[in-house]
């Protein structure tokens, strides 16, 4: 029998409605990731629409019948938007928050735990722990770590979901988007991570990437999107993996 390989994508902010309606008429998915509440770098730049954007994404999942997948940043966020989203994800620079892992774990839900930049396996495992022992409800997510090298916003460590994979078999799935931080090299990393045995991807796309409110440089247009569908379709059938989008 062949293996999911799960691919959601959609943009790293939730902006307006017609984003989402832009992107629903060019991609054919079940899936839509979107940031309500965003953890930026600077405090300056854009930290979601937070509790606005919530009615907004209960309408758009009645019209399209997406499943929604959103980062929590907090106890109260997870509150907020416990009810819309139906996978939670928890962002690299949370994996730490045991205290949040703990709130997270008690809805049971499937949740994307990012790898933080700078944890060992052995660290985001253990975290991993705080949502479900035994890792079933959490969707491990490499998301690059920082190293020495400057060419790229992080190195995507891909030895990680092989190793993850063969000693323990755990749900591992691959952001190429923050990975790279680059839109030109998202299609070679998503091939290389399907070939390396990951379950999925996790893609940033933007109907015009140029005018992303937030992470411009590493979103795929809808049709780059599509293409790249197609190819992992195509290629999934050397992995005997299924390609569910
Ligand atoms: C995101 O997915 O938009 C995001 C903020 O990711 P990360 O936590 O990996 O930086
Ligand atoms: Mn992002």
């Amino acid at each position: 029998m062949n293996k999911d390989f799960t691919i959601i994508s959609g943009p790293c902010s939730f902006e307006s409605i017609d984003q989402i309606d832009k992107h629903f008429n060019e991609l054919d998915s079940q899936f839509l990731r979107a940031g309500i509440f965003k953890l930026r770098t600077a405090h300056e730049s854009f930290q979601g629409l937070r509790s606005k954007g919530i009615s907004d994404i209960r309408d758009l999942k009645e019209k399209y019948k997406f499943k929604f997948v959103s980062e929590i940043v907090s106890k109260e966020s997870l509150e907020n938007i416990a009810e819309i989203t139906d996978i939670f994800q928890i962002g690299t620079r949370n994996m730490y928050n045991y205290e949040l892992l703990k709130e997270v774990s008690k809805y049971k839900k499937k949740t994307i735990l990012k790898r933080a930049f700078s944890a060992t396996i052995d660290e985001w495992i253990k975290a991993g722990k705080y949502i479900d022992e035994y890792l079933e409800n959490v969707i491990l997510c490499e998301r690059g770590i920082r190293t020495f090298e400057p060419s790229y916003r992080n190195t995507l460590d891909l030895n990680a979901v092989s190793f993850i994979k063969r000693n323990y078999g755990f749900n591992v799935i691959v952001d190429p988007s923050h990975g790279t931080g680059d839109a030109k090299m998202v299609e070679d990393l998503s091939l290389a991570a399907l070939a390396c045995g990951a379950d999925g991807l996790l893609i940033e796309t933007h109907f015009d990437p140029k005018n992303s409110i937030s992470d411009a440089n590493q979103a795929l247009s809808l049709d780059q999107m599509n293409g790249l569908v197609e190819k992992l379709k195509e290629a999934s059938k050397i992995f005997n993996k299924k390609v569910i989008f």
